[in-house]
């Protein structure tokens, strides 16, 4: 069925049961059995939230935020939305959690400690490395300045704020997607209000992901952390003025947000192409760009499947409950912020044990 079809279908259907649409908004606001509200059709639904004319069923419109919250264990056509979301915000939240307390932070920890506890405890640690190092401390003894130091100081100057912060960006963007989807159905300016909410969920991830990436591959050249992360964030945070000023977020502005997102995408290629000169001799090079390569492919499909709202326009009504665009969309999301995750630890393990050293 073509989209003109379609749309002709959509429109008799709802010219036909006009009074019965009428009939069928009372009930719900009568009813007499509240605590069960009834899933409707696209052509009984108020204008606000008539976005997907090939998804024909399984609609909740215009809930209590009460029954919004628990219609997260109830079928209808934002079930997979919502919990696609979720699960990935508690995957990076369990993620979070457990480099917080991983052992490389205990190490960092056992060195702050370390160098407060007795010569002792620093002598046996001392011994073990120079029984694996012994060849080249013996070299670093002609400028006194042992190697065991210089690795001790760069596994502390190794920040972890910009891992967390993409870890954040990525974990604010998944919930507020979530809590968007569940209560969208709520009224016409919650609706509103929250679709603005992840427009800025999604800015915030995007900005975010260029944090670690670009503090840790520029780790030895600041001036170039400070360009681009500084210019990143002055995008981005004009990006989310924009998304939250009610004027700007109508449809009439609708190609200057598609400007503003294109422009910081394309914003990113400039630091990825010199990152990529930049580390051209690093052995973990085409494992970390594979991970940014998937996680690339799979913006890119997401974003392929949201814009033409395929599957479901191929066949409406087959994929309300499960399979359309948007839950694709959203599995791609949480595919490609993994792959970016894993890429990160890459970089962050390899200066982890190199500092500043390049490619040994
Ligand atoms: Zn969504």
């Amino acid at each position: 069925m073509s989209f003109v079809e379609t749309k002709g279908v959509v429109k008799r259907k709802c010219n036909n049961k006009e009074n019965l649409c009428f009939t069928h908004i009372n009930m719900i606001t009568t009813n007499t059995h509240p605590q069960r509200f009834h899933l409707l059709s696209f052509w009984d639904l108020p204008d606000y939230m008539k976005d997907n004319e090939y998804i024909l069923r399984y609609y909740r419109a215009n809930w209590p935020l009460k029954h919004a919250l628990f219609s997260l264990f109830r079928w209808h056509n934002e079930t997979l939305n919502v919990w696609t979301h979720l699960i990935g915000f508690f995957l990076f939240l369990a993620l979070t959690l457990a480099n917080l307390m991983k052992p490389r932070v205990a190490d960092l920890l056992d060195l702050f400690t370390r160098s407060l506890s007795s010569s002792a405890e620093k002598n046996v640690s001392h011994s073990i490395k120079d029984l694996v190092l012994g060849t080249t401390l013996l070299f670093d003894l002609k400028n006194q300045v042992p190697l065991t130091v210089e690795l001790e100081s760069t596994a502390t100057v190794i920040a972890r704020w910009p891992f967390f912060v993409f870890l954040g960006g990525s974990m604010f963007c998944l919930l507020s997607s979530s809590i968007c989807h569940l209560f969208c159905c709520h009224s016409r300016d919650l609706n509103l209000f929250l679709w603005r909410i992840d427009y800025v969920g999604i800015v915030v991830m995007i900005i975010t992901s260029f944090f670690p990436q670009i503090y840790y591959v520029f780790l030895c050249e600041p001036h170039w952390q400070i360009i681009y992360l500084a210019g990143i964030t002055a995008m981005g945070l004009f990006t989310i003025a924009t998304m939250l000023s009610p004027t700007l977020s109508t449809g009439k502005y609708r190609a200057f947000r598609a400007m503003l997102f294109c422009s910081m995408g394309l914003f990113g290629i400039v630091p990825a192409i010199h990152a990529c000169f930049v580390n051209w001799g690093n052995p973990r090079r085409n494992i970390t760009l594979g991970y940014e390569c998937t996680m690339a492919l799979s913006y890119l499909t997401g974003t392929l499947f949201y814009v033409t709202r395929i599957p479901e326009r191929w066949k409406p009504g087959w994929f309300d409950l499960a399979g359309h665009s948007h839950q694709i969309f959203h599995a791609l999301v949480v595919v490609g912020a993994l792959s970016h995750y894993a890429a990160t630890l890459q970089m962050l393990d390899w200066r982890d044990s190199h500092g500043c050293d390049m490619f040994l």
